[in-house]
């Protein structure tokens, strides 16, 4: 079949890899083929532990908290409140106690699929050393912090994961950088992290390419199903047609969706980071600092740290105070960590309010395939999601049911 991949990031091109395994004509649409995108500046953990939803119970009590803090970890843009209230709405209704359930078994069947898609697509770009399985570090630095996750390590738990509970003096043990401010602290040896995001996102594309996937720079405004054939209309007016399309527009998928009357919630949840080319501290493995809600990743290029949520639509312009602020933060528990010469960056996360992503085909028009909304977890599930993918549209059965993943979730067809 002749497939255009709309989308470069990491979840495009993990699509466009496992097609073109399947023996399909594979090209790639990006408005910005060399431009910044969530692929390149994420914190590069291969998260699969993290099977909640962001959405939980009582979590609305936190929330006031972290909105009074100008540069906390969770931010909303007053002027995008309005356009933001039907996410919210659904966002807070995600957080009912069934539909956790729901999405935490959904996002543990995905994501424990991750490491045998993600382990074969890294050797496959001659990367396999670049995943460094060490688990990661959570760390607290309170009773009460660490009180208040014990439901949700009861619930990883019950999903067969193996954490390990330490005291203050065990994680630095295993981590000398931490400060004495750290009284406890979570080891999961499940979880890993690569070298440097960008690197994969790079190297990918230039495996694609030696395999003949014809990159095109290109905005696509539009989708419309004409018989046998789907034709993306571009911002220039042009159009290209093909067998399929599948939209892995990152944070903007959402009109591509509407544009053949699919229904969906997704938004931009932005995040923040600064990368320390030389910290002066070193980090055996990734570190969520979990009352702050920030993470330090040792990557090749530098130490990395950020997080937060920030939602402000597609458009608004970056506050880099978060990046710096974060930096800041990390002293309280890396106190030898140098701050200066950092980076800093800001990504879109591409947000469902039930933190499920959303892939499979449009409803009742199978030329379109969707592959987007991965949130937190987009360099997680991208091998994955590229595996499903392919398994649709070849009539495999995918390894995993696709069901929860699909668009028709968020209810009726557009007219
Ligand atoms: C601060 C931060 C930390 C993160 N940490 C992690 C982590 O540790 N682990 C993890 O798994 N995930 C992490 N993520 C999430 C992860 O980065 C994203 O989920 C993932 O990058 C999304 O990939 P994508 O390919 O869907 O989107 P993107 O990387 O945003 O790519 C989308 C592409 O689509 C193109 N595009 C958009 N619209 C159009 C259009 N109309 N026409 C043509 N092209 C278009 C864009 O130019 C872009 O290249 C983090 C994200 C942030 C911001």
């Amino acid at each position: 079949m002749r497939i255009v991949v709309i989308g470069a990031g990491i979840v495009g091109l993990a699509c466009a890899h496992a097609l073109v395994a399947d023996g399909h004509e594979v090209r790639v649409l990006d408005r910005d083929p060399e431009g910044d995108r969530a692929s390149h500046g994420n914190a590069g953990g291969i998260a699969v532990t993290e099977i909640l939803p962001a959405s939980v119970p009582g979590l609305w009590k936190r929330v006031p908290r972290w909105l009074l803090d100008p540069l906390g970890p969770l931010a909303i843009r007053p002027a995008h409140l309005p356009k933001l209230a039907p996410w919210l709405r659904a966002f807070l209704e995600a957080g009912r106690p069934e539909r956790v359930s729901h999405a935490t078994a959904a996002l543990a069947a995905l994501n424990g699929r991750v490491y045998d898609d993600l382990v074969p697509l890294l050797a496959d770009m001659g990367l396999a050393d670049d995943l460094r399985r060490d688990g990661a570090l959570t760390v607290y630095e309170t009773e009460r912090g660490f009180e208040a996750d014990a439901w949700e390590r009861r619930v990883r738990a019950e999903h067969g994961q193996r954490l390990e509970v330490l005291s203050g003096a065990e994680a630095r043990a295993l981590e000398p950088a931490l400060s004495p401010r750290v009284v406890r602290a979570v080891f999961d040896p499940h979880w890993s992290i690569v070298a440097d995001p960008k690197r994969i996102v790079a190297a990918l594309a230039r495996r694609l390419a030696e395999r003949g996937v014809a990159f095109h720079k290109g905005e696509a405004r539009a989708l419309a199903i004409r018989d046998d054939r789907v034709s993306v209309a571009l911002a220039d007016g042009s159009a290209g047609d093909a067998d399929i399309a599948i939209v892995a527009a990152g944070a903007w998928s959402g009109a591509l969706a509407q544009s053949v009357g699919d229904r969906v919630l997704v938004e931009s949840e932005r995040g923040y980071n600064t990368t320390i080319p030389q910290p002066g501290i070193a980090l055996g493995r990734q570190l969520i600092f979990a009352e702050a809600k920030f993470v330090a990743t040792p990557l090749a290029i530098g130490l990395r740290i950020g997080g937060a949520a920030e939602f402000a639509g597609l458009s608004a312009p970056a506050n880099h105070r978060r990046s710096e602020a974060l930096a800041r933060i990390a002293k309280r528990y890396l106190p030898d960590l140098e701050t200066r010469g950092g980076t800093a960056w800001m990504g879109q996360r591409p947000a469902t309010p039930d933190s499920l992503p959303v892939i499979g085909f449009s409803p009742g028009r199978g030329r379109v395939v969707y592959a987007f909304g991965h949130g937190h977890l987009g360099l997680t599930q991208s091998a994955t999601t590229g595996r499903i993918v392919a398994d649709l549209l070849s009539g495999r059965p995918p390894a995993i049911d696709p069901t929860p993943f699909s668009i028709a979730r968020f209810g009726r067809k557009l007219a």
